[in-house]
């Protein structure tokens, strides 16, 4: 039996990149960059209004002696993405992407403004495709670049009350497909996770009765935790996953199959 140590390498995978987490101050988004940090990546722990919040990320990712620091943008407006974008070559040049950010809605769907359609897919869609272009130049110089796209459930199923998520994110499963072709030959991979039911700030809308129907619904009977999508997202983002592109990993108890 072999009983070396564990390579440097072996424990942190990804020492000496750099990553960028957009909605990072808290939720899915905050496991996932104290997740990479735990494997080596300096973080670009990005944030909306929660500064505080991304300062205890940022305090978290340093514990295991990565760079990281909180960088704000709207992630809806361009020239925030660009300056985001900017910002984040500070803790070296970013090969990792995550595109994590993300506004749920609920209402019926024939009572929905134009205005509050336009802004749900601004948040959940339109900012992947700017957060994406304005990455590729930096991600096209690392041989192991990665793009990952947090989508949802519902972006494959479809969802009542949530029709206009349910479009972006779906969007966001098409998007993810198609930059995977289209991003292949400058060795960057680009894949989806779609969660199901996370215990977030995202699920505070709906009661303690109506989590236990979710509960009931899932086949391994929990809701899902950051962590759990952290889990994929850093399987994804290690050099080892170079094979993997266009795909749709579901994180969901078994709640779609
Ligand atoms: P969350 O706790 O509500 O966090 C949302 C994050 O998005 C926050 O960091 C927030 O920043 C940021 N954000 C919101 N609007 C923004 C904007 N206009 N510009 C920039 N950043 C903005 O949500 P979560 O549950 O962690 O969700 C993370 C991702 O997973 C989302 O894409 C969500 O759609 C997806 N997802 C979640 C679930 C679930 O059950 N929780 C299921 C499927 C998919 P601030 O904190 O600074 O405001």
């Amino acid at each position: 039996m072999n009983h070396q140590k564990p390579s440097e390498h072996c424990m942190r995978p990804l020492a000496g990149r750099t990553a960028i987490v957009t909605g990072a101050s808290r939720g899915i988004g905050q496991a996932i960059a104290i997740a990479l940090a735990s494997k080596g990546a300096n973080v670009a722990v990005h944030y909306h209004r929660q500064k505080s919040l991304a300062a205890a990320t940022v305090d978290a990712c340093r514990q295991f002696g990565v760079r990281a620091t909180a960088i704000q943008a709207d992630v809806t407006a361009e020239t925030e993405v660009e300056h985001l974008m900017l910002a984040s070559t500070q803790l070296g040049p970013p090969s990792i992407l995550i595109n994590n950010a993300g506004l749920a809605d609920y209402g019926l769907a024939m009572e929905m403004s134009l205005e509050r359609f336009q802004h749900i897919m601004a948040v959940n869609l339109t900012s992947v495709f700017l957060c994406t272009r304005a990455a590729i130049p930096y991600l096209r110089r690392h041989p192991h670049a990665r793009v990952v796209n947090i989508a949802s459930m519902h972006g494959i199923a479809g969802a009542a009350m949530e029709a206009a998520y349910a479009a972006a994110k779906g969007g966001v499963i098409a998007w993810t497909k198609s930059l995977a072709k289209e991003l292949a030959s400058l060795r960057i991979t680009v894949n989806a996770i779609a969660p199901g039911a996370i215990d977030t700030d995202m699920l505070a809308q709906f009661d303690v009765e109506e989590k236990a129907a979710i509960v009931d619904a899932t086949p391994l009977g929990r809701l899902g935790t950051a962590h759990d999508v952290a889990a994929a997202a850093l399987f994804l983002a290690d050099p080892a996953a170079d094979f993997i592109t266009g795909q749709v990993i579901g994180v969901n108890g078994g709640l779609l199959t």
